[in-house]
């Protein structure tokens, strides 16, 4: 089995401290070669100049492929596409197009005035830019709003359709879990690339919380291990060995890609490249 291509989501950092561990996490995973990394942008719209910031100087500064990040919420389609320019003149030509989440104290989302109403909107508006590749989020264990399984796929589609050519798909547990979603879109007639979204789990807790908000189903058997595991101070030997399970499983069903939710800590996210096969290609400078 030959080694996967990765790529990596980060976040925009909020102060001083912040913006040294993303750039450390940049140094530490860069030499894994990735195809593209991505920049999310604060629920919310929260973190929208930060997002815009860091968007830019991670392309002209690390010279990877940077992909933005950007939501419909909290302003007027105007607003949303002169930030999708900003990305274009900063020479972003990939775009994670998303309806977002409710901003805080609301329970579901609704557009602002003016605004675009749904992330289909946004991508037929991205599109017509002719400026972007577009890529979307896509939900194996059903997003919580979702009418059922097969309205996910359904709307999935239209995004496709809309003008996106991948989707990157929330984080899941089990690799059923994905093979089952994948057959399902190619049922519908998707044949756009899947990307699955793999989150090593830095902390077992705040995982557990993460995936209740996003409707996550968590089994059983990962409760009793990572509690076995905690008890012996182990957490961190049994993320890195299940994680790499998960995408050894994903490769074995014949994924060939990985976009790793590194939540600014590349040091797990290294383990598991490399356990993968994923190791850094030496700069030329290097070895000269
Ligand atoms: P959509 O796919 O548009 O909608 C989610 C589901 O709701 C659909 O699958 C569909 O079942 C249903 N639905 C919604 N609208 C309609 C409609 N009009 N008709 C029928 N069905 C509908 N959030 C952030 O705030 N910032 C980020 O940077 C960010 N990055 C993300 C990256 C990835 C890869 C993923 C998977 C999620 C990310 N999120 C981010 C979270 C995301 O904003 C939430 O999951 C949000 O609730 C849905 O956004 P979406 O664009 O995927 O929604």
């Amino acid at each position: 089995m030959s080694a996967p291509k990765v790529s990596f989501e980060f976040f925009p950092p909020q102060n001083l401290e912040a913006s040294f561990r993303l750039w450390d996490t940049v140094q530490t995973l860069a030499p894994l070669d990735p195809t593209f990394v991505s920049v999310t942008y604060g629920a919310g719209g929260t973190t929208r100049d930060l997002t815009r910031d860091a968007v830019a100087t991670l392309h002209k500064s690390s010279g990877l492929n940077v992909a933005a990040h950007l939501t419909c919420v909290n302003a007027t389609r105007e607003e949303t596409l002169k930030i999708a320019d900003d990305f274009a003149k900063a020479g972003v030509t990939e775009i994670v197009a998303l309806r977002g989440d409710a901003p805080k104290g609301q329970d579901r989302f609704t557009p602002c005035e003016g605004g675009f109403a749904n992330s289909v909107e946004l991508i037929e508006a991205l599109a017509d830019t002719g400026k972007f590749k577009i890529k979307v989020g896509a939900y194996p264990d059903r997003h919580p709003e979702a009418a059922s399984s097969n309205a996910d796929i359904d709307w999935l589609k239209a995004k496709i359709d809309a003008g996106a050519s991948e989707a990157i798909t929330q984080f899941f547990f089990e690799a059923d879990t994905f093979f089952r979603f994948r057959d399902d879109c190619v049922k519908a007639g998707i044949t756009a690339p899947i990307l699955p979204g793999i989150l090593p789990i830095e902390n077992w807790k705040g995982t557990r919380n993460f995936a209740k908000r996003c409707g996550t189903p968590v089994p059983t058997w990962l409760d009793d291990a990572f509690e076995k595991a905690e008890r012996d101070g182990r957490s961190d030997l049994l993320a890195t060995a299940l994680c790499t399970e998960l995408c050894s499983e994903l490769m074995a069903g014949g994924v060939d890609a990985l976009h790793f939710y590194t939540l600014n800590r590349p040091e797990l996210t290294r383990d598991v490249c490399h356990a993968l096969g994923v190791t850094p290609k030496l700069a030329l400078q290097n070895v000269a």
